[in-house]
């Protein structure tokens, strides 16, 4: 299908999306975290139900060869229509929270969930797929395409929960019970996922001011990039003045001069 070029409403704006299961998503923007609503944990107790009428009405025998009878069928019948709202219901949220993140956001920034060994988790395996966090991945990387924007994904092992947003240090042990993060370099006392999200947020923001990796999405990262801050690039530029040539000035991204020694 053709598509008349978008441009999300915000396109400069760098949003940090952190997703979980207590809440599906913070954002590092500062707008409401999504709760998550857990549809198929909200309809367990009415599956039960229905699974256990189920089992009790003479079903269908591979073995033996014995059709159901039509009291089991019409019990699976109601069964199924559960499972199906419930599917319904997840698939309408997602798409709701995908089409205004990527109409809004010029860049969204995920974390590069292994939803595939989370789910082998068998903790997790069911609060994970009731998310949907593989699905609104999927999502927002088609989304921000038509949109005009652009997902960036952050490696598997960027430490965005461990990582301090205001000052760097990365903690080397965060338990999954602490909701907050305290911060013992710098004393930044921040909500988990927030912290994550502004982390996820600024990633991006060093690489774009830093013209590092490219991301597989990285639309319009042949845009003009600002000066680049401390580290990013000078980690990436090969080539060295000779030392005492010209006190090691070098070009700088928007082609102006920076002393390199006295930063
Ligand atoms: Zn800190």
């Amino acid at each position: 299908m053709e598509r008349a070029a978008a441009t999300p409403s915000r396109p400069e704006a760098v949003v940090g999306v952190d997703l979980g299961v207590k809440t599906l998503a913070v954002y590092s923007d500062g707008r409401p975290p999504t709760a998550n609503p857990r549809y198929l944990a909200a309809a367990s107790r009415k599956l039960r139900r229905l699974s256990r009428a189920v089992s009790r009405k003479q079903g269908p025998d591979r073995r033996s060869g014995q059709q159901p009878s039509g009291r089991w069928r019409k019990a699976d019948a109601a069964r199924n229509r559960v499972h199906h709202r419930v599917a319904a219901l997840r698939r309408d949220a997602i798409h709701k929270l995908t089409t205004t993140l990527a109409g809004e956001c010029g860049t969204l920034v995920v974390e590069d969930l292994h939803v595939a060994g989370m789910v082998r988790n068998r903790r997790l395996a069911r609060a994970i797929s009731d998310a949907g966090f593989g699905e609104i991945r999927r999502q927002l990387a088609y989304k921000t395409e038509w949109k005009g924007g652009r997902l960036v994904v952050a490696g598997r092992w960027f430490a965005s929960s461990k990582t301090c947003s205001g000052c760097g240090a990365v903690k080397a042990k965060l338990a999954l019970s602490e909701r907050t993060y305290t911060c013992t370099a710098c004393g930044l006392i921040v909500d988990r996922d927030l912290n994550a999200a502004l982390n996820l947020a600024s990633l991006v923001k060093q690489t774009v001011a830093g013209s590092g990796p490219e991301t597989p999405n990285g639309r319009g990262a042949d845009r003009k990039t600002p000066p680049a801050g401390a580290g990013g690039w000078e980690t990436s530029t090969p080539h060295r003045a000779p030392p005492g040539s010209d006190g090691d000035l070098r070009p700088a991204m928007d082609g102006s001069l920076r002393n390199t020694e006295t930063q």
